[in-house]
């Protein structure tokens, strides 16, 4: 579902967009400032893009969805969360170390930074609490989405059949290749290989989310390959490059 405000186009899952009370966008890297390997829409400040820059580009998210704040984070392939009040303290200030970020304040975007990893959006509407989740493949191997649901049961009473989800662009299986998949995968991934070496990681993402507890109905597929289409940064694809952003916040009450 394609949507612009503020000059700025972006992407919407249809099972998150019916609820008024939830903001979501999922930024392709065009209508930026950033230029070269980075343009446009860079929201990283770890590739080597300038930082006026990268402040500007999410001045620009914040904008066209009405935030107050956005909080990112120092993403590491790693398992820790953050539950967060208030946006990064500082311009190019990242929280360390952090691949989940949750939230219950109203107006403040989670920021999650991918070209080729996934980025996977929850919300639970019974207890008004929003998540988001930097899934590459090494977080697949760890359970981090799993890992969420069971943050999220723990400190907000969330049910997992109650969740939303929304799993982002990312490498598809025409073109997420594990050569080495014997070591880097789980005995119980290899039923995801489509062809020699190759995998369906959307699919993966979608049976963790369901194995968390999550209804299948819940849960929508973005199905957009990020090598494939030149919209979207592809580390893959171009090795130096630009980080394109997910975010999603409660509204900010007015
Ligand atoms: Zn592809």
């Amino acid at each position: 579902m394609e949507t612009a405000r503020q000059g700025l186009k972006f992407y919407r899952f249809p099972n998150l967009a019916r609820f008024p009370e939830v903001v979501h966008g999922i930024f392709t890297r065009r209508g930026g400032v950033s230029a070269g390997p980075f343009a446009s829409l860079n929201l990283s400040f770890a590739v080597g893009d300038e930082p006026e820059l990268v402040q500007e580009n999410r001045r620009r998210i914040i904008q066209a969805l009405g935030l107050s704040a956005l909080a990112g984070a120092d993403q590491v392939h790693g398992l820790k969360e953050s539950v967060l009040h208030a946006g990064n303290p500082a311009p190019a200030y990242e929280i360390p170390e952090v691949d989940i970020l949750i939230t219950q304040t109203p107006g403040l975007g989670l920021l999650i930074k991918q070209a080729d990893c996934q980025a996977v959006m929850l919300y639970d509407p019974e207890h008004g609490v929003v998540a988001n989740i930097h899934c590459g493949w090494r977080g697949q191997v760890a359970g981090i989405l799993e890992k969420t649901v069971v943050r999220l049961r723990k400190n907000f009473k969330t049910q997992p059949h109650r969740l939303i989800a929304g799993i982002g662009p990312g490498l598809g299986p025409c073109c997420a290749e594990f050569r080495h998949f014997r070591q880097e995968f789980p005995r119980q991934f290899w039923q995801y290989q489509v062809r020699p070496d190759y995998f369906d990681l959307w699919q993966l993402s979608r049976d963790q989310l369901c194995a968390a507890g999550l209804r299948p109905d819940h849960i929508n597929l973005a199905g957009v390959c990020t090598k494939c289409n030149p919209e979207f940064y592809s580390y893959r694809r171009d090795g130096l490059t630009g980080r394109q952003g997910a975010v999603i916040a409660l509204r900010l009450q007015r």
